[in-house]
């Protein structure tokens, strides 16, 4: 019989996760897996308040409520084909997804009784169903004689070659590095996403029809023209790539280091890609930035070795912008946090970092995006010694030099211009863009629902 009050006799219980003074010593995903006992009694929470604002906040609009409902009562493989209509890696987004900012922190349980463990269900489903054999059915899906390139392999990319294969249109899905995944793959930390579960997505998606060109970069190993012609329409899901840069003295000293290739650079070392890797062991680190980039980066130097690890943010924790759940594993795992400091220098020559020269900040009135603006407070310098420096100041646009050849506009800023006369259409009306290169350094989820939005658009721009 249903509860719809289980809310009130079962709290909201975690997936078990590695104690910090255990998980620090190798780069597992710290978070274990459901029972399926557990998983159904932790859906079971979800009172189906009949406004269900999770589904809003949930970029993609997941049928959450129908979904805990069915695992409440244990339909497993019901729910994967469910959560499959909605979400093209949903077992990514569980893993990594923001949730206190997104589905979690809009459902009603919220305040008060602590919100349903919507990420760690959505994860739960797929990777169990998988383990029974669970695969996309194609069957009813009709051919047609459509192709469309994919350029990049990131969520943005993936998420449009599902779509269009799901209707029938043959996906090439071109990309530069040697593995799928985009940022999934280098950029985000072991820790945070195991990249078999990457590897068992390339697996679905291949047999389901995608085809993968890897090792290829477009503009350099292939020509954009070539695809161009070959192809009836071309989605373009490249990423953002470009550090932000301090513009303060002393950046570009040695042992100052840019998040995003220190994090490859473990990665691929962890993978057994590479030998060679950017260590932090025995060194007193200082991370410069408030978001997850930064928050990987603290993690990653502690799996390393290193002495300490300190993080610097201009605002306060309230207003910072990562994840809070990566905030907490951060402290959990002994990094420490200086807040309302701004770096304005790196100490050190050639040959050794001496430290950051940071100044106190205070919080004005708040920006576009809700987050209070630091001012500098006079007269309050101090230096924090370092050896090594990681600076996670996000990214700008990367735009390709082969755009401009093919009218493909970007605006100011250098994000792509899109919404043509199809939605996520660029100013060549055969290709179409989304992902982090039209929306700006963004999350994974919000890529996937671009792919897959573009692809509905290109489908009808293909007419089918
Ligand atoms: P990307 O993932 O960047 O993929 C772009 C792909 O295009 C790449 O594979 C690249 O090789 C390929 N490419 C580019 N140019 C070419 C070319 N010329 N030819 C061939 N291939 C090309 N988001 C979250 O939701 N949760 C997190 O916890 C999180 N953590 C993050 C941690 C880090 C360190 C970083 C950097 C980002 C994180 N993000 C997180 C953000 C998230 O990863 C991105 O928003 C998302 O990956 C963007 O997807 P995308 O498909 O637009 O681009
Ligand atoms: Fe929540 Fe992300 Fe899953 Fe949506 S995709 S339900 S926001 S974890």
């Amino acid at each position: 019989m249903n509860n719809p009050m289980q809310f009130l006799e079962i709290e909201r219980e975690e997936p078990t996760v590695i104690e910090s003074k255990v998980r620090v010593y190798d780069y597992k995903e710290i978070y274990l897996n459901y029972s399926s006992d557990l998983a159904s009694k932790q859906a079971g929470r979800c009172l189906n308040c009949g406004n269900p604002y999770c589904e809003w906040k949930c970029p993609v609009h997941n049928y959450i409520p129908s979904w805990l409902d069915l695992i409440k009562d244990g339909k497993l493989i019901e729910a994967a084909e469910m959560s499959h209509k909605t979400n093209s890696l949903p077992e990514i987004c569980g893993r990594i997804c923001p949730q206190d900012r997104l589905c979690e922190g809009a459902c009603t349980l919220e305040d008060g009784f602590g919100a349903v463990t919507i990420g760690s269900i959505e994860k739960y489903i797929t990777d169990e169903a998988l383990k029974l054999g669970w695969k996309p059915d194609l069957s009813n899906v009709k051919q047609t004689n459509k192709k469309v390139a994919v350029i990049g392999a990131g969520p943005a990319g993936l998420a449009c070659a599902d779509i269009l294969t799901r209707n029938g249109v043959k996906a090439t899905v071109y990309d530069k590095y040697e593995r799928i995944g985009g940022l999934l793959t280098f950029g985000i930390p072991p820790f945070k996403l195991d990249k078999d579960i990457v590897e068992k997505r390339r697996k679905i998606f291949e047999e389901m029809g995608i085809k993968f060109i890897l090792n290829t970069e477009v503009g350099k190993d292939i020509q954009f023209k070539d695809i161009y012609n070959e192809y009836d329409a071309v989605f373009l899901g490249m990423g953002t790539y470009t550090a932000i840069e301090g513009k303060f003295p002393g950046e570009e000293l040695p042992h100052v280091y840019k998040a995003l290739p220190y994090l490859v650079s473990n990665i691929r070392h962890v993978l057994k890609i590479s030998s060679e890797v950017v260590s932090m062991k025995d060194q007193n680190v200082v991370v410069l930035g408030g978001g997850d980039t930064a928050m990987d980066c603290n993690r990653t130097a502690i799996r390393q070795g290193a002495k300490s690890v300190t993080c610097i943010y201009r605002r306060d924790e309230e207003n910072m912008p990562g994840s809070k759940k990566e905030v907490k594993n951060s402290k959990e795992e002994n990094v420490n946090f200086l807040f309302n400091y701004q770096p304005i220098e790196i100490l050190g020559n050639d040959k050794k970092i001496e430290g950051v020269k940071v100044v106190k900040t205070t919080l004005g009135p708040a920006d576009a995006l809700g987050r209070k603006k630091p001012a500098i407070v006079e007269n309050s310098e101090k230096i924090i010694p370092a050896d090594r420096v990681i600076i996670a100041f996000g990214f700008n646009p990367s735009p390709a030099k082969w755009f401009e050849g093919n009218s493909i506009n970007v605006k100011d800023n250098g994000l792509l211009k899109i919404n043509n006369e199809f939605e996520h259409q660029t100013t060549n009306s055969k290709v179409f863009a989304g992902g982090d290169m039209t929306r700006g350094s963004d999350l994974v989820v919000t890529a996937v629902f671009d792919g897959r939005a573009a692809a509905e658009n290109i489908l009808d721009y293909l007419e089918i």
